[in-house]
């Protein structure tokens, strides 16, 4: 069986230079790339980002979306604030997520990826149906740039998003696994719902976490991959036995030293796992 290769979130900030030299170091073959925000993504700024990658080696395989307004910051601050799902910031949010699928397109990137935020559980309702619609309407913007969309996984359980990506009726539509939001956001095990999502899975983050004391209240926390409740080893069967060969993605949403130090020991334990796993 084909072996995975490894991957690295990549945020293009002031660390940029830090994050691509280790990559190349720890000889990481592809990325998930956050968009930057508009202002940002000028074409000298597109040619400058596509020259870093280019000359650590690196391929770019999904960019994601981020809004202006977004916060992480808790629970409740995350249902009001993140993807398309506040109504009220939906049709411009979609425009942007729209302008990030062309900015990956001039990027080469066959994937547009995004938090869409909660997705609603009453399915019966005008303001569902209208994400369902935004969502359609998205993903014939990507597939007429030749890409997909990829669902990051975390607020919702399987169920729901299965339903949801049958409501929308969308073979370009896919879903981007994090198996560490589902302890964070206090969902569901990661591995069982893994397996229920199925061959809908086309990407992945590894990223480990361990539960709150109150689950769905308050955030888990997030820890070094291998340290947490994820059960990584288990994750990467589950991975090979579902015939999952695309990029595993290290992603570890701290800053600086101690970040290139956790991605390091990620790199490693991922190393070994898929070596003795994937034969
Ligand atoms: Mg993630």
């Amino acid at each position: 069986m084909t072996k995975p290769k490894l991957g690295l979130f990549i945020i293009a900030d002031a660390e940029l230079d830090n994050r691509l030299e280790a990559a190349k170091r720890l000889d990481i073959a592809t990325a998930h790339l956050l968009a930057p925000l508009s202002r940002d993504r000028q074409p000298q700024n597109r040619r400058m980002l596509m020259q870093k990658f280019n000359r650590a080696g690196v391929q770019i395989s999904a960019v994601f979306c981020q809004f202006e307004g977004e916060s992480y910051s808790s629970i409740p601050v995350v249902k009001q604030t993140v993807g398309l799902v506040p109504a009220h910031l939906r049709q411009d949010r979609t425009k942007e997520a729209k302008a990030i699928s062309d900015f990956a397109a001039e990027l080469n990137v066959g994937i547009t990826a995004l938090h869409l935020g909660f997705i609603p559980e009453e399915r019966e309702t005008r303001d569902y149906q209208a994400l369902v619609e935004t969502t359609a309407s998205f993903c014939d913007h990507c597939a007429a740039n030749g890409q997909s969309l990829h669902l990051e996984t975390g607020q919702e359980s399987a169920e729901a998003l299965l339903q949801f990506i049958t409501d929308v009726g969308r073979k370009n539509l896919a879903i981007n696994f994090d198996p560490a939001n589902m302890i964070l956001y206090g969902v569901a095990q990661p591995v069982p719902a893994l397996k229920q999502l199925g061959d809908r899975v086309k990407s992945i983050h590894c990223k480990d976490a361990v539960w709150s004391d109150k689950p769905g209240e308050t955030f888990g926390e997030q820890v070094p991959l291998g340290e947490g409740e994820v059960n990584i080893e288990r994750f990467v069967q589950t991975l090979k036995s579902m015939g999952y060969t695309n990029p595993y993605t290290i992603e570890r949403e701290i800053v600086g030293e101690d970040q290139l130090r956790d991605v390091e020991q990620g790199v490693k334990l991922l190393r070994k796992l898929i070596d003795d796993i994937y034969f």
